[in-house]
């Protein structure tokens, strides 16, 4: 079956129950057993839980993989995927990525003793330098937050393979339906599900998908033996949200292609970031390795922060507003934002200016769109 086909049918569906098309929000922390050695496949909702479970079996299907974790925000599936790694042991990040994913693996795992290099990626031989005897995790993002820098994932991934090391892609930019990363060799794909895939800002989750079953079992292990678990009812938003998901990122990248090219030839932005631009440097691997461009834009104007901070100020579509990936267009400053918890020499080396603006394209009428961009850019 297709995609969209997958969206509304994989897991448990219609439920077992009474055939509810709409799925189910068990809303329950426990279950019955039938007798003390037999329980309905649901004992403990920390365990498992059958409206998690509808969404976790799609998200593996969605993405290609096997199996499907839910997580209660984007971090803790981050986090649950670094506690992979024991004390002692390192992974190599590549050098831009979300503000919180560089706070998580800089300031906080060294205190239980896994380390991390930021490297750029452009090249096996990048990648092979920076292996430590201790690296066990390779972890990139693409196209990453706020940049939008390209990383050749199937490169990546055979480095990664060929040394033993957990392939791990943050791919909550593209989403699955513009990028399927396990395809390409990488074992574990993550999602903030608090964007695309919940889609209408109204919810925050995280995710891990994998088609390894070695993977499946540890990371089982974690998410029942941490606890930091997705809820029914949340877990039913994200499902509604990716009945949808193929319509609204048809439509997100459709926009944003358009707002791209409107700040490109713009005579006051100085430089404008979106993949699906033919001068932008990722431009050849993201057409082989995606197939669409996704809905994240990010540019400068040429006043540098005072100009961005006037604009955050003038638009009115374009919500001032932290995440992405819903129905409304968002709008923010990176380095005051998203990306306030990378210290600011860090910022500046991988090139987050002050004055970087990220936009987050909704689903609003492209012609509205423009011209809210025309009456904020001075
Ligand atoms: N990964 C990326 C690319 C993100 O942009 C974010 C949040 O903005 C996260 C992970 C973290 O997700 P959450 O905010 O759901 O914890």
């Amino acid at each position: 079956m297709r995609f969209e086909t997958r969206a509304l049918h994989s897991g448990t569906r219609p439920d077992s129950a009474y055939g509810a098309v709409s799925v189910p929000i068990y809303q329950s922390s426990t279950f019955v057993y039938q007798h003390i050695s037999k329980n309905q496949g649901f004992s403990y909702s920390r365990a498992a839980n059958p409206t998690r479970q509808v969404l976790e079996d799609t998200l593996a299907d969605l993405e290609g993989g096997k199996s499907g974790f839910a997580f209660g925000s984007g971090m803790a599936a981050e986090t649950t995927v670094t506690h992979l790694l024991q004390s002692g042991e390192h992974l190599l990040c590549v050098a831009d990525m979300y503000g919180g994913t560089y706070r998580l693996l800089k300031e906080i795992m060294p205190a239980y003793g896994v380390t991390s290099t930021f490297i750029k990626m452009e090249t096996p031989e990048m990648i092979e330098a920076a292996i430590e005897p201790n690296t066990r995790m390779v972890w990139i993002e693409s196209p990453t937050n706020p940049l939008l820098n390209v990383v050749d994932i199937a490169m990546v991934a055979h480095v990664a393979r060929k040394h033993g090391l957990i392939g791990v892609i943050d791919n909550t930019f593209a989403s699955p339906y513009f990028q399927q990363p396990l395809g390409l060799g990488m074992d574990i794909s993550l999602h903030s599900l608090t964007k695309y895939l919940g889609g209408h800002s109204d919810v925050v989750g995280g995710a891990v998908i994998t088609a390894r079953d070695d993977l499946a079992v540890k990371l089982k292990k974690l998410q029942v033996g941490m606890g930091p678990i997705l809820g029914p009812f949340d877990s039913w938003l994200v499902l509604r949200g990716i009945e949808t998901l193929a319509l609204r990122m048809k439509q997100h990248e459709a926009n944003a292609r358009a707002v791209a090219g409107y700040l490109n030839r713009h005579p006051v932005v100085a430089r404008v970031m979106y993949p699906g631009l033919e001068g932008h440097p990722g431009y050849h691997i993201a057409k082989k390795q995606m197939s669409g461009f996704g809905g994240m834009v990010s540019f400068e104007l040429e006043g540098g922060k005072s100009m961005a901070l006037e604009f955050l100020r003038s638009t009115r579509l374009f919500a001032l507003a932290d995440s992405l990936g819903g129905t409304h267009s968002l709008a923010e400053n990176a380095s005051m934002q998203s990306h306030a918890s990378m210290d600011i020499e860090y910022r500046k080396k991988i090139g987050i200016s002050d004055g970087l603006i990220r936009l987050s394209v909704g689903l609003e009428h492209i012609d509205d769109l423009l011209e809210d961009l025309e009456m904020a850019i001075k």
